[in-house]
Parts: structure tokens; sequence; C-alpha cells
């Protein structure tokens, strides 16, 4: 299999006054083209530092990223900007996102400008084909983000991240920020996207219910950790470990199919300065077992693409 992106044993680890926030704590997985991966998890998991670390606007403290063959801390800064091109960044905030001084077009625009794409004229032209392509009236170029509602910002986020063509989007909450009503139509315009451009998601989101329709695997995240990952209609349907099935039961929509879990998940998210010693979740978890106190569970294979990392998990 040739896979698009290869993260392997990636950490992150942040100084801070009170000694180390190990944000990112030896993760690894891998995308083939086409793919659209859901990382989920609460708030400071470490998902979006997994993120901004594949685009290297964060640097890893240690681990590969492999994009498209390429080992990306061994390149050298010119072919670092040409692999950039190919992989884009949608932010949460589309309201933050913008500069509210320029023009969308130009906002559009501005990703060909930086790596000297085309002339003036043919720069309007994709900008017009851009808007057209996100669902926007092409006419809207010389308008500014405030004249906007927080939908169509985000649609003009995605004109411009797709400006370079890339290969890979980091969709980081990309419509969490949004309307419950206007949500559906951002995904639904970017898996049009996805068909239309081949590209290849890694779609970042705190909550399960946004990925079950749009993501083909999905991993979850806990406390720097990967913890269990499958194809997606699997994690929804058997999931293995205790905080997914957790994270499951805290959606509000009820599905029989879907296996009930003894207890609701408890407490709060430990502080990622200090992860408890063992199974980093038995502080939380419903059916720890003594042996999860002292021993970290591995990611396991458990077969049909499907990975644990739980001492009970069979
Ligand atoms: Fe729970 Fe133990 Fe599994 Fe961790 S290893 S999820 S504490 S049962």
């Amino acid at each position: 299999d040739h896979h698009l992106l290869q993260v392997e044993h990636l950490v992150k680890h942040f100084p801070v006054a009170g000694g180390l926030v190990k944000a990112v704590d030896g993760v690894s997985f891998s995308l083939l083209p086409g793919e659209t991966f859901g990382l989920v998890g609460e708030s400071g998991c470490g998902k979006t530092t997994i993120g901004r670390t594949i685009l290297r606007l964060v640097e890893p403290s240690s681990g590969r990223i492999v994009f498209d063959g390429r080992d990306l801390r061994q390149l050298s800064r010119s072919e670092l900007r040409r692999v950039r091109r190919d992989m884009q960044i949608v932010f949460q905030d589309p309201y933050a996102s913008l500069n509210p001084r320029m023009r969308i077009g130009e906002a559009i625009a501005e990703p060909l400008v930086i790596h000297g794409i085309g002339n003036r004229q043919s720069r309007q032209e994709q900008v017009a084909e851009l808007l057209r392509v996100v669902g926007l009236d092409p006419d809207y170029a010389s308008r500014y983000p405030h004249e906007f509602s927080g939908g169509q910002r985000q649609r003009i986020s995605i004109a411009r991240a797709l400006a370079l063509r890339p290969k890979f989007i980091v969709a980081d909450e990309p419509v969490s920020a949004l309307d419950v009503s206007v949500q559906a139509q951002i995904i639904n315009l970017l898996a049009d996207l996805r068909e239309q451009f081949g590209l290849t998601y890694l779609f970042i989101s705190h909550g399960l219910a946004v990925v079950e329709h749009f993501c083909t695997r999905v991993g979850t995240m806990y406390l720097g950790k990967l913890v269990e990952v499958a194809p997606t209609r699997r994690l929804f349907t058997q999931p293995r470990h205790p905080y997914t099935q957790a994270l499951l039961e805290s959606i509000p929509i009820p599905d029989p199919s879907r296996r009930k879990v003894r207890a609701p998940l408890a407490g709060d998210v430990p502080s990622p300065l200090a992860p408890p010693p063992g199974c980093r979740f038995h502080p939380r978890c419903p059916v720890a077992v003594d042996e999860c106190r002292h021993r970290e569970p591995p990611l396991r294979d458990v077969g049909e693409g499907h990975k644990v990392a739980c001492w009970l998990a069979t």
C-alpha cells in the first residue's frame, strides 16, 4: 500500500512552569490516499496538536512524519515549502482565520501570490472558479469577511485552502463554531470536494456524531494517546475501548444497534502534566482492573483493521 501520510511515534511535549505538558505522547497512524480519518476526543487530548505538527505549524519533539514518501523532518526549507503546497488546513473559527481588512478575493488568492503562481488576471479567474466550487457567487470576491455569515466564511476559508490544489487537508473542528443547521451543509461540501479533487482528510472533532457519516476511519484519543482505531462503521457498532464506548453513549441520538455501556463517563480529564500511570484512562474507567493501574496497554491489532489499547479488549 502506498500511504499518503505516515505518522510514527509522534511526540510533542510543551515545557510549562510546572513541568512538561505531554500533549502528544507516542502516536502512530497512516492514511491511504482518499481516506477521511477522523480524530476524536475531549479538548486537551492532543488531536489539534497532531494536526498542526503534521503541517509543521508546531515542531514535533520526536517522531517521523512521512508525506507522499518524504520524511518532512529531513527536508530543506525550500523542499518543505514545496511539499506544504500539497497540505492545507481549515480552522475551527472562520471569524478568526480571515483577515477582516482583506477582500475575500484577495484572501483566497493570497496562497497563489505567496507561491508565485499565475498573474493577476489568471488569479482572478481562479478565485471566481474557487468561489463557484464552494457554492458562493463569484461576484462576492470584492466583499469583506464581515458581510458574510459563519457558514459562508467557512466556505471562503475552504476556497482559500483549495487554491493550491492540495492533496491533503487537515480540517480542525471545521463545523464546531457553526449552527447545527449549517454544519451538515459544510460537511456535505467537504464530502463533494473529496470526490471532485481526490482529497484526503484528517478530520479533527471533539464529538463522534459529526464524523459518523463523513469519515472512513476513526481514531479515539485520550490524554495524548491513540486508544482505538477502526473503520467508522465498526467503531460505531462494536467499540472496544471503554472510553470510546463512553463517548458514543454521550451522542444524543438513540440507536438500538449500539452496544450499551455499564456506566456513563465520570470525572474530569486528568492534567496532561501528570498523566495517570498505567492506562491513562483508569481513574475514569468503569471496568478497570488492578493491572490497569500499573501497566500501560499497547495499541494492539484485534483484526478487521481494528486496534485497541485496553487490557480487557479481545
Ligand atoms: Fe479500562 Fe483497564 Fe482498559 Fe484502561 S486498560 S480502558 S483502565 S479496562
